[in-house]
């Protein structure tokens, strides 16, 4: 069998070989943390490019079983920030250097919906001098709305495809249209003719999930060319269908370390793209976004939702940062980036490389 450290020095793998390096520990897991982190250094270099994340809403129109805002929950105060809330937030990032903004929330199809967003952008870029990038995160849609918030100066999309095993899939969200593992990929491709930077993601640590799934997904953020990816730790809610499993999981700092190696593994996939460090890290481990950082990660979201309705998004349990002021939090991930020895994306859009050689 091919030493380690040659494995590490690849320029492609199969399944085998990912499979391999998830289950790496001790001192391949140190060696594949500081080949991620040479990749890093050597393809998109020292900073920690930073995203104002504003949560618009936690109306949603889909159940999937993972999630705590799903609408099948009853015990959700539900919340719509008004249009002068969401300015008010995003003229906060503008002025704090934050370079760019990631609208994120439930997803909501409907004509009303896409003007509202539209308009939002619109005024987003006018507010701002057109200097502060938008990154959208609200689900499938149809061409048209991709195509109009593309228009109106949305230019990043996340989607994450959650799990490219098709089993999988159907047993984490309901088995109808609505949940049509068809329909994420077909939106992921519609993303990507509409001109956005591409970003996906799955979860880490769902129950069924074993390593095998976990080396397609990366071979499938592969195939599909993405530019950015946001990849976190499964993290159950107790008001969901999946919690019912929560004693068949890893435990939670075996999804930690998975998530680690994911990162990783996906920084020696795709050099030079942008890799997310998330909050589901921090939630099981408080320094969790400092360790994804060194093992690949060179972007952060921190929440600049207004205080009050940080408590109503709640994903999953134990979500943190509920409390934070957005100012601490900020200046909180600032000080994270520099303890850690990288150095804060102030003032700028931070776009992948991936995507600017593709153009
Ligand atoms: N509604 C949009 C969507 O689903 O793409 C955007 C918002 S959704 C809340 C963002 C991401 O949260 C999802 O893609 C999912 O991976 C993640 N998420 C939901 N529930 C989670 C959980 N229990 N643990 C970890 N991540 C979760
Ligand atoms: Fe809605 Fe997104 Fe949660 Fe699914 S993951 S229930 S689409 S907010």
């Amino acid at each position: 069998m091919t030493d380690f450290a040659e494995l590490l020095e690849q320029n492609s793998y199969s399944k085998e070989d990912i499979v391999r390096i998830l289950n790496a520990n001790g001192r391949d897991e140190e060696l594949l943390i500081q080949k991620a982190h040479n990749l890093r250094m050597s393809n998109v270099g020292n900073k920690v490019y930073m995203r104002g994340l504003i949560e618009i809403s936690n109306i949603c129109g889909k159940n999937c079983y993972y999630c705590g805002i799903r609408k099948g929950n009853k015990n959700v105060n539900r919340y719509l920030l008004s249009d002068k809330e969401v300015l008010k937030a995003a003229e906060y990032a503008y002025e704090n250097d934050f370079g760019s903004l990631v609208i994120q929330g439930g997803e909501l199809e409907s004509d009303a919906w896409t003007s509202r967003i539209e308009n939002l952008l619109r005024e987003i870029k006018n507010l701002s001098n057109n200097e502060l990038g938008i990154t959208l995160s609200l689900g499938e849609q149809s061409e048209d709305t991709f195509r109009r918030w593309f228009d109106a100066g949305a230019h990043r999309y996340l989607l994450r495809f959650e799990s490219s095993d098709h089993d999988l899939y159907h047993r984490i969200h309901p088995n109808d249209a609505l949940h049509s593992y068809k329909r994420r990929f077909e939106a992921i491709d519609l993303l990507r003719k509409c001109g956005y930077q591409v970003g996906t993601g799955v979860m880490i640590g769902l129950p069924w999930q074993t390593a095998d799934v976990l080396a397609e997904d990366l071979l499938r953020m592969k195939e599909l060319d993405i530019d950015m990816c946001g990849m976190g730790p499964y993290v159950e809610h107790h008001d969901t269908p999946l919690y019912k499993y929560k004693d068949e999981l890893i435990p939670v700092e075996e999804r930690f370390r998975l998530t680690i190696k994911m990162i990783a593994t996906l920084r020696l996939l795709i050099n030079d793209i942008n890799i997310a460090g998330t909050t589901a890290m921090q939630t099981i481990d408080p320094e969790g976004r400092e360790k994804a950082f060194k093992a690949g990660a060179n972007v952060v979201m921190p929440n600049i939702t207004p205080t009050q309705y940080k408590d109503s998004y709640l994903l999953y349990d134990n979500k943190p940062g509920t409390k934070d002021e957005k100012e601490d939090s900020t200046e909180k991930v600032i000080q994270i980036i520099k303890d850690t020895g990288f150095e804060p994306g102030i003032g700028v859009w931070g776009d992948s490389p991936h995507f600017k050689k593709r153009d």
